[in-house]
């Protein structure tokens, strides 16, 4: 059943937005401090991703990490654990509502509740010129969750193996000892690390189009508190026409770890969020 619009539709649609959650009492990062204590910093380790797979890196607080792409258009899907505590992990959708649809520099990765801590913040993103396109689309989204062997089968039937959400939850099992079952729980909505993505303007659908992301261009984060992170290269390679199976061309992607001499100037770990969790009693 459908309804007839009222006398004022117009009106009611042409009431101006409100942002949901203004961010000017948000604190903000010091991305100077950040930049600065950066540029001494040494190189510590790296991970190789290998294409339709999935693989885990540790980041102290006070580190920072590059996700590269080296070899050809590729997007990666990014989980991030408190490296001591797995129940704190990345908050996709409180982190949406707080930086926008797409980060980009200067933009953290918030955890759960009760937690609700910036996880890490982003200090260099070679893409940040794309902006919004035409049809917009942006890069580094927090919209989608992860490609997944269960939508995989609703929408087309059959098993494949190599989604993200199958490449993370190997990746985090045999990175902690956990029996699959048990390491799948974990694995949660991602930043979508290079993807270009947006919703449909007539439908509201959620899209994606080939990744802008060439060799040489990479995304670096802070991390704020110690941090397990697992990084898929997606099976959609570029995500420019279809994921969840091998038919697009795959790549590596590169996770590096640097630390520096200092922790940036000013910089403390935050702590949990400070509300008591009395919930009204
Ligand atoms: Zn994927």
């Amino acid at each position: 059943m459908t309804h007839i619009a009222p006398d004022d539709a117009e009106a009611r649609r042409a009431v101006p937005p409100v942002v949901c959650y203004p961010v000017a009492t948000l604190p903000r990062p010091d991305l100077a401090a950040y930049e600065a204590a950066r540029r001494d910093a040494v190189k510590t380790g790296e991970i190789v991703v290998a294409p339709r797979d999935a693989a885990c890196f540790r980041v102290p607080a006070g580190r920072y990490f590059r996700i590269s792409c080296t070899r050809g258009p590729q997007v990666g899907d990014l989980n991030l654990w408190n490296a001591a505590d797995f129940s704190e992990r990345f908050y996709s959708g409180k982190t949406r509502a707080l930086h926008g649809s797409h980060l980009t520099t200067g933009g953290r990765m918030w955890s759960g509740f009760p937690y609700l801590r910036p996880m890490a913040c982003i200090i260099d993103d070679t893409l940040d010129w794309y902006g919004i396109d035409a049809f917009g689309a942006s890069v580094h989204d927090v919209i989608g969750t992860r490609c997944d062997p269960y939508t995989h089968r609703l929408l087309s039937g059959g098993e494949y193996h190599h989604c993200c959400h199958s490449n993370l939850t190997r990746a985090f099992a045999d990175e902690t000892g956990l029996p699959l079952a048990e390491a799948e729980a974990h694995v949660h909505d991602v930043l979508n690390v290079f993807m270009c993505t947006g919703f449909t303007r007539d439908t509201g659908q959620y899209f994606m189009k080939a990744s802008p992301v060439r060799p040489g261009d990479h995304l670096e984060f802070f991390a704020e508190i110690d941090l397990l992170g697992a990084l898929s290269a997606c099976p959609g390679g570029d995500c420019s026409s279809e994921h969840s199976s091998d038919a697009a061309a795959c790549h590596p992607l590169l996770v590096e770890i640097f630390s520096p001499s200092a922790p940036p100037d000013g910089w403390t770990p935050p702590g949990r969020n400070a509300y008591s969790r009395s919930h009204g009693r």
